[in-house]
């Protein structure tokens, strides 16, 4: 098992397929995007699937989701969700993405095992969409929600961020509009893991803003605490429910202490947390021919590495050298 010196085991693993990405989200990345990993030091689509393999077969992970970048933008992607699908135990399979593209590939992708997906949207106005993306592609994701749903990739989250004098205003709006198309809504605070170091705390919209947002239009009463486990989402029925909102406060209310996550770069280095500074290489062990043992072993030396909290409520932190983009989000 996967575990570190605060007795956490981590059974979620998130794998970035890519640190490219075909929009440029102001709070991710800068206008001219970043100066991408060169191809050889991306994993291939075989080491990807070896690396999980050892995961789920030796390591007690149970949960897989593939992200980036942006991770439809890998041709692979099919295959490789196909062959973790076929992995004993399986694990269960999602995908977090920008949903372009998803139109297109959400039927092929539930056919190769995909069971669930996110989709990043920040506002149902496109213009505002292009101004925090750069890019107009609003309808694409819209369109790729759709699919996701008809495909019954089950369920469709949608994550939003909200950004100061863009779409702080749209909370009740999105939450309006997710519950009548059937996606679970979850907000997720601003991080500073912006390539161009723009996040200020006093700057962000908070957990707090949020919710007192979205009161003004629906009742909130908080789930069982019980339920939420590990997972990042602090969860509210809405108006009684069935409909349900979540808020990821990662800045204002951390959840470090349930953390079950673990992490693979695009480049093959574990990360024990999004915030972590140091990263252990597994890429040039899988390339020396080194035996599913031995990754096991480097990968469970990483974990013990692992820090009792992102450290983000402490003065002296600094931000990691990688971007959200870069690490896998
Ligand atoms: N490109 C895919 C997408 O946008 O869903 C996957 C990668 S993206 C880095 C994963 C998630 O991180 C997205 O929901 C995105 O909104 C979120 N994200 C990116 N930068 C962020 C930041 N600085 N603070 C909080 N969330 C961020
Ligand atoms: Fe791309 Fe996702 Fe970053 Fe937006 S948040 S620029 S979609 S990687």
């Amino acid at each position: 098992m996967l575990t570190d010196t605060y007795g956490r085991v981590a059974t979620d693993l998130r794998v970035s397929l890519t640190d490219r990405c075909n929009l440029r989200c102001t709070y991710c990345m800068p206008e001219e995007g970043l100066r991408w990993l060169a191809r050889p030091d991306l994993l291939t689509d075989d080491e990807v699937v070896r690396l999980v393999g050892i995961a789920v077969t030796a390591l007690g992970v149970t949960e897989v989701r593939f992200t980036g970048g942006e991770p439809l933008l890998r041709p692979g992607l099919p295959g490789i969700v196909e062959r973790c699908a076929a992995l004993a135990p399986r694990p269960r399979l999602s995908l977090t993405t920008n949903g372009i593209g998803l139109e297109r590939t959400a039927a092929a992708l539930r056919a190769a095992g995909l069971d669930r997906v996110n989709v990043s949207l920040d506002t149902l106005r496109p213009d505002v969409f292009q101004d925090l993306t750069r890019r107009a592609r609003h309808a694409d994701v819209l369109r790729g929600l759709a699919a996701a749903r008809a495909a019954g990739l089950d369920p469709v989250k949608v994550n939003a961020v909200l950004m100061p004098g863009h779409n702080d205003d749209e909370a009740p709006d999105l939450l309006a509009w997710a519950l009548a198309e059937g996606y679970e809504l979850r907000f997720i605070e601003q991080m500073p893991l912006d390539a161009q170091h723009g996040w200020t705390r006093e700057g962000m919209i908070t957990a707090e803003d949020i919710l007192r947002s979205l009161r003004t239009r629906f009742r909130l009463t908080p789930e069982d605490a019980a339920e939420r486990g590990a997972a990042p989402a602090e969860r509210w029925l809405v108006d009684g429910g069935p409909g349900r909102v979540g808020v990821i406060a990662s800045v204002t209310r951390p959840f470090c202490r349930a953390c079950d996550r673990t992490r693979i770069t695009a480049d093959g280095q574990v990360r024990t947390c999004l915030f972590a500074r140091e990263e252990s290489d597994l890429r040039g062990a899988l390339r020396s021919g080194a035996p599913d043992e031995e990754i096991a072993r480097l990968w469970r030396v990483a974990m013990l590495g692992k820090k009792a909290g992102s450290g983000l409520d402490t003065p002296s932190f600094r931000q990691p050298d990688r971007p959200m983009s870069a690490i896998g989000g």
